[in-house]
């Protein structure tokens, strides 16, 4: 049987909002020969049909709704199954808002069962306060990974892992782990496509992240050097891919 991909995004698929021209054609090519494919990415800002159109501004084509599987989704499906309380307050964005909605989560800002917590880059002090009283007041936090930073053109911005850490400082109440590379997303991926483990492939430029997910997990990993790590961080951080490509057209 084929196995199906689950492809990172960020780093993999194109750098912020420069395709990798490589990747577009390895993607145009699994659609023309009816191959399976998923993207799998801790990023929870965009909804679905923003991840599609931020694809489609850069070149992609045959892209849909159904292609992505985030933290957000995964983060929300986990609360759903593990948890009472169906009401949230979240910072974030409208991807995150979106994977509330889609499991059913009602947004109340006064009586929240929970706090989630995604990437906002409007996050304000007022926000942020407005977090902790409802954690106080017995929500549960949830955040949806915890990326300590993310890489920009120009050095680094704050991860969403910081902002989480801030509110477990804050708190004493410690967040579950759901983005790569810990075992949730990929547990709950796995159950949303209907897919085992030996069925997938995990594709990604982040050897701490997509192919540790991977190495942890005995699923088959790609590791391709256009993102943020290259070849001889492979022995500096004791993390092996089963493939290594520098461009993903090597693999058709
Ligand atoms: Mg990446």
């Amino acid at each position: 049987m084929k196995k199906t991909y689950l492809i990172d995004l960020d780093g993999t698929m194109y750098r912020g909002t420069l395709l990798i021209e490589g990747a577009m054609h390895f993607v145009h090519e699994l659609i023309k020969r009816k191959e399976e494919f998923y993207f799998l990415t801790n990023n929870a800002k965009r909804t679905k049909r923003q991840n599609v159109e931020h694809m489609e501004r850069m070149g992609y084509c045959g892209i849909k709704e159904e292609h992505f599987f985030t933290s957000a989704m995964a983060a929300a499906i986990y609360a759903r199954k593990h948890y009472e309380g169906r009401k949230a307050y979240y910072i974030g964005q409208d991807g995150l808002r979106e994977a509330l909605e889609d499991e059913g989560f009602t947004i109340d800002d006064t009586n929240a069962d929970f706090v989630f917590v995604g990437l906002d880059t409007s996050g304000t002090y007022e926000k942020y306060s407005k977090a902790l009283k409802l954690l106080l007041n017995g929500a549960k936090l949830i955040g949806t990974n915890d990326d300590r930073i993310l890489a920009q053109p120009d050095g680094f911005s704050i991860g969403n892992g910081s902002v989480v850490a801030m509110f477990e400082y804050a708190t004493q109440q410690k967040s579950p782990k759901i983005g790569k590379p810990h075992d949730t997303i990929l547990e709950e991926a796995l159950d949303f496509l209907h897919k085992k483990k030996e069925d997938v492939i995990l594709i990604g430029d982040n050897l701490e992240t997509d192919i540790l997910l991977g190495v942890r997990n005995q699923v088959e990993t790609i590791f391709v050097t256009t993102g943020v790590h290259q070849r001889e961080d492979i022995d500096r951080l004791g993390i092996h891919p089963t493939h290594i490509v520098d461009d993903l057209q090597e693999l058709l």
